[in-house]
């Protein structure tokens, strides 16, 4: 079995122990591969053992592995899930290529990939990048702003606002991750209070994901468990 093969299979037990020590369904938590800086063979390897939703970073990339993996495969269900920095001239092809953005802050950036994606691949699924404190990248909407943000989102045509997303800071300490996922699922919880169809909790990633799950996590973004370390950023 292959190095990547067994990796899935120990995060898939780490996602199920995690699960099962919350009272909640492994189900309920999707594992999303983060495959940026790995190669197409990566990717077709992890897809062989029926991993089909990954993740990417950085555009150009992104597009030659995604071009590579559907000539490769072309039957399989693959899912694109855009997760990097988005800049406001590559909203169109991003619009074009993935079924999901992870990291929409601004509503400017929205209002672009709703008029730019293309209507018969259905609405483009949205997660709102939250800046909860601390947060690593400082990317993400600030917390006072996010209602207004997500409202004004919630009504674009071509999208579907799932949720939300942060990377928090890393901490070594259990208590001090949950607290940081708390934050998030506090203002996951609010929206939903306010009458926002929300589904989807994106937090947690390869040194993190079991205390993500425990506060409530719906799609853990794991890299390196899966594929190993990155050379390059
Ligand atoms: C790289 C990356 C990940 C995966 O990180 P690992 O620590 O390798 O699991 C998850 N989310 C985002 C946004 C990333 O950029």
């Amino acid at each position: 079995m292959s190095t990547i093969v067994q990796n899935l299979q120990a995060v898939d037990a780490s996602i199920v122990a995690a699960a099962d020590a919350a009272g909640r369904s492994r189900n309920d938590v999707q594992l999303l591969a983060v495959s940026k800086t790995f190669p197409a063979e990566a990717v077709l390897e992890a897809a062989a053992a029926g991993q089909y939703a990954f993740g990417e970073n950085y555009l150009q990339e992104a597009l030659d592995k995604i071009a590579a993996v559907s000539h490769a495969l072309p039957a399989s269900p693959m899912e694109w899930h855009f997760i990097g920095p988005i800049q406001s001239n590559k909203t169109r092809p991003i619009a074009a290529s993935f079924a999901w953005v992870h990291t929409v802050e601004r509503l400017k950036i929205a209002q672009r990939l709703s008029e730019q994606r293309p209507p018969e691949l259905g609405a483009l699924n949205i997660c709102l990048q939250v800046n909860i404190s601390g947060e690593a990248s400082k990317s993400g909407v600030t917390p006072e702003a996010l209602p207004e943000l997500a409202r004004a989102v919630a009504q674009l045509p071509h999208l579907r606002l799932r949720g939300l997303m942060a990377i928090p800071e890393a901490q070594a300490q259990v208590d001090r991750q949950r607290a940081a996922f708390r934050q998030l699922r506090v203002l996951y919880d609010r929206l939903r209070a306010d009458g926002l169809a929300l589904d989807t909790l994106s937090m947690g990633m390869s040194a993190d994901l079991g205390a993500a799950i425990a506060e409530g996590a719906t799609i853990v973004r794991v890299g390196s468990a899966i594929f190993g370390s990155r050379q390059y950023e």
